[in-house]
């Protein structure tokens, strides 16, 4: 399916905005909102008006625009039943599993406990296009606040599975302080060393680094290479199990500086 227009923009700090605008009918989707100024600064610019906010989590910097946004579009608002009773203004409630239809198109609920327990994603396969909010970002993925590192882990696993050609979106610009940290266990893959490279050249034009595919993490994120010999002997983790591997890095990032 076509004639779908992805803009992206970067508000608060380092969260990432997104608009999906269908031409056809008009429609136009926020994933989660920062916000509320700067979306409708974007949606007035674009000359759109919004209809929808898919929420992925209920963390302030991904739902404190709902409210404001809802009162002035009267958009609906989708999001984890698991979270409902934190996500303002949310009037339609789904989970893992579920599939709904947008404007035509498939979207596929993913379920992703970890960073928070009812965090869920959305996959829309027809635009070949993934929301993961905060589970996986470029070259690196959530914290985990909520849940356990089990959960996270698998959560995570689920994006290597979408077909490769798929574009990540996620919640935020980490990615330069992700791929410092990716080198500092993986400084022998070149994929990685180039796509860093990529990285510091973008965000010194103050450009974005998203979305990238599922196909180029694969090949550069730590957290879906826990097969990698080379991350497993830097971490001391040879004949570990992938839970152990990705426990240990996560544990890592969390303190690297
Ligand atoms: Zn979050
Ligand atoms: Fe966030």
């Amino acid at each position: 399916m076509t004639d779908l227009a992805f803009h992206q923009f970067i508000c608060r700090s380092d969260n990432y905005g997104l608009l999906l605008h269908d031409h056809k009918s008009g429609a136009t989707a926020a994933i989660d909102a920062p916000d509320a100024a700067a979306i409708e600064r974007q949606l007035d610019a674009m000359g759109w008006e919004l209809t929808h906010i898919f929420t992925t989590h209920h963390h302030g910097d991904h739902v404190e625009g709902n409210l404001a946004l809802q009162k002035r579009y009267g958009c609906s608002i989708t999001g984890p039943r698991a979270e409902a009773a934190k996500i303002p203004g949310i009037n339609r409630e789904v989970t893992g599993g579920d599939n709904f239809t947008w404007e035509g198109r498939e979207v596929r609920v993913l379920d992703c406990p970890g960073h928070t327990l009812g965090h869920i994603a959305y996959h829309m396969p027809t635009e070949r296009a993934v929301f993961a909010g905060d589970t996986l970002f470029s070259l690196g993925c959530g914290r985990v606040f909520e849940g356990t590192m089990a959960q996270m882990f698998h959560s995570v696993s689920q994006f290597a599975a979408l077909p490769p050609d798929t574009k990540l979106y996620c919640g935020h610009e980490y990615t330069q302080s992700n791929a410092r940290f990716a080198l500092s266990v993986e400084p022998g893959n070149q994929v990685l060393v180039a796509r860093a490279a990529e990285v510091d050249r973008l965000r010194a034009r103050n450009l974005m680094t998203c979305p990238v595919t599922i196909a180029a993490e694969l090949a550069a994120n730590p957290f879906l290479r826990l097969w990698s010999m080379e991350i497993r002997s830097n971490l001391g983790l040879e004949s570990a199990s992938d839970l152990e591997v990705f426990t240990e890095l996560r544990e890592r990032k969390n303190s690297f500086r």
